[in-house]
C-alpha cells in the first residue's frame, strides 16, 4: 500500500516478530480452495444473505471487525434485511468461517469510502469481517466494549491507531482469526489477481477504525500479496551493485527522484521491500543511504 504504509521504513526492524509469528505456525498445505466463488474447506460454512446486489470482478480485499458479541451475533445481522448491511465471509474467533454471498456479488460492507481512484469499493472488493470487539474500556481489572460484555486483560491491547493521536485499548485477535485470514488473503489474491489488501480505515479514514492496530494487517498485506516473505523469514538478503552508477530513488520507478548520488559499482546493499522489478535497498555501509533500486543491476551474494 504505498501511499499509506506505516511500517517502519527499514523492513528488517520489524522482521523479528514476523519471524516469531511465522514460527509457531509451521508451513501446511493451504486448508481453503474456492470453487464457483464459494470458499470449501473445514469450519466453513454458507449462509446466503439477501444484502447484495449485482455482479462484481474483485480487485481488492476489505479487513473488517464487526465490533461485535460473537460471531453468530453479526452472522445474524449481516443476514437481516434491516441491518442493509453485510460482507462475503465472517471470521469467527476459533477460525470458522461463514460465507454469506459468492465472491463475484456486491456486498455491502464498505459504504461510502474511497481508495487508489475508486469510489464505493463495494463494487469491487470483496469484504471480510472478523470477529472482534473493537475498541474496549478499561474498567477497574476487566476491559469493556461498548455492548457492556467485558474482556480479559489477555485480550486487551493497547495500541496507537494510525489515524489517531493517542493509544488506547483494543480487544486482540486469535491467532486461529490471524493464521485464517493470511490464508484468505492469499487465496482470494492469487484466485481473483487482487491489486490490494486493505482495511476499512484506509478507504474510510473519515468514519472507520477497524480492522484497528490488534490486526497486523501489514504483514497480511505483504504476505498476502506474496511480497518479500522470503527475506522476512530467512534471512536479509544482500545484494551488489553491478552497474558502473546505479540510481537510487524515492520511490519504484524512474519518475521518482533520487535520494542521493547514484551507488557506485560495487556497493552492498540490503534488501527492505520487493515491488516488482523494483527493490527497496538500504546500503551497508554507514551512510545509511535508503531508496528504491531497479533490480537488474543488482547481483545477490
Ligand atoms: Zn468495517
Amino acid at each position: 500500500m504505498p501511499t499509506r504504509k506505516t511500517t517502519p521504513s527499514k523492513k528488517k526492524k520489524v522482521s523479528s516478530s514476523q519471524r516469531q509469528r511465522k514460527s509457531t505456525s509451521p508451513k501446511k498445505a493451504a486448508p481453503f480452495t474456492i470453487q464457483n466463488h464459494c470458499l470449501i474447506g473445514p469450519k466453513v460454512r454458507q449462509k446466503e444473505t439477501p444484502n447484495k446486489s449485482g455482479e462484481i470482478t474483485p480487485k481488492y480485499l476489505v479487513f473488517h471487525y464487526t465490533a461485535g458479541r460473537s460471531a453468530q451475533s453479526s452472522v445474524n445481522w449481516l443476514t437481516n434485511p434491516a441491518s442493509k448491511a453485510s460482507a462475503h465471509l465472517v471470521l469467527g474467533r476459533d477460525g470458522s468461517i461463514t460465507q454469506l454471498a459468492p465472491f463475484n456479488v456486491k456486498t455491502w460492507h464498505a459504504g461510502v469510502s474511497n481508495w487508489d481512484g475508486v469510489k464505493f469499493l463495494n463494487q469491487c472488493s470483496i469484504g471480510i469481517e472478523m470477529d472482534n470487539a473493537g475498541p474496549l474500556q478499561q474498567v477497574g481489572t476487566t476491559f469493556k466494549a461498548w455492548f457492556g460484555k467485558e474482556y480479559p486483560t489477555s485480550q486487551a491491547l493497547h495500541a496507537k491507531h494510525k489515524l489517531n493521536e493517542e493509544p488506547c485499548w483494543w480487544h486482540t485477535y486469535t491467532e486461529a482469526q490471524i493464521d485464517a485470514a493470511l490464508e484468505l488473503a492469499r487465496l482470494l489474491t492469487s484466485t481473483y489477481g487482487l491489486k490490494e489488501i486493505v482495511g476499512h480505515e484506509d478507504i474510510a479514514p473519515e468514519r472507520k477504525r477497524d480492522p484497528g492496530p490488534a490486526f497486523p494487517l501489514a504483514h497480511i498485506q505483504s504476505a498476502g500479496m506474496g511480497r518479500n516473505t522470503e527475506a522476512e523469514e530467512e534471512h536479509d538478503e544482500c545484494y551488489r551493485v553491478t552497474a558502473s552508477a546505479l540510481n537510487i530513488r524515492k520511490g519504484p520507478g524512474r519518475d521518482f527522484e533520487a535520494v542521493s548520488a547514484p551507488l557506485p559499482l560495487g556497493t552492498m546493499v540490503t534488501l527492505l521491500e520487493k515491488r516488482d522489478r523494483w527493490y527497496k535497498v538500504e546500503t551497508n555501509d554507514e551512510q545509511d543511504i535508503e531508496g528504491w533500486v531497479f533490480n537488474k543491476f543488482l547481483e545477490a551474494v
